[in-house]
């Protein structure tokens, strides 16, 4: 037999086969994994301040410049109509942001915060304009200068 046909008929006998049992495999391990995924523990995502106080000021005041701008260019990059599932990742990343927040006495006002002003997630524009108005109650009790919410998409940009 001429050796092109016979490697057609190795193709056809052994190699599609085992391709085919490792696709399936494949995906029937990723589908178990979602299976046994365990429901998003509410009392995790919900749960207190996970971090002690910060003593250092300047530390302090650049680890909030950089999580104000982490999450106000969320919000501006946050889908305009989200789905349920997208509504929910970004509430659930919220309460664990106000959980892990590297300033334990910020992150402790944050989720005091957090009770009077849930997250709002129904939009961009909404998750945005929740952001801006959190920030100024946050600048407020600092005594920092208000911020114009209604300017908040010039200054985070989608970048879309
Ligand atoms: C969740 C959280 C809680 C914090 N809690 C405390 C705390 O309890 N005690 C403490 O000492 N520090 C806290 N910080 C840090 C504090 O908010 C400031 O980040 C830090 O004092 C540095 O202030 P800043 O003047 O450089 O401007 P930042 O407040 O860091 O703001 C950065 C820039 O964002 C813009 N900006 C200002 N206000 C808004 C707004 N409302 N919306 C959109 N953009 C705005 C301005 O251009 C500003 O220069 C917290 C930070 C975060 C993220």
């Amino acid at each position: 037999m001429r050796p092109t046909i016979l490697f057609f008929l190795l193709l056809l006998l052994i190699i599609l086969p085992s391709l085919l049992y490792l696709n399936y495999s494949i995906i029937q391990t990723s589908e178990e994994a979602i299976t046994l995924m365990p429901e998003i523990d509410n009392n995790v995502v919900r749960g207190p301040v996970v971090m002690p106080q910060l003593k250092n000021s300047t530390i302090k005041a650049e680890l909030g410049q950089s999580s104000w701008k982490l999450l106000h260019t969320m919000m501006a990059r946050f889908p305009e109509h989200p789905t349920q599932d997208e509504k929910e990742a970004l509430r659930n990343f919220i309460y664990l942001f106000s959980r892990l927040y590297p300033c334990g006495e910020c992150a402790q006002e944050f989720q005091a915060i957090l009770a009077k002003h849930p997250p709002q997630v129904s939009s961009r524009e909404a998750a945005s304009q929740w952001a801006c108005a959190v920030h100024n109650i946050v600048n407020k009790r600092l005594q920092k200068e208000m911020f114009d919410c209604g300017k908040i998409a010039d200054k985070y940009k989608c970048g879309c």
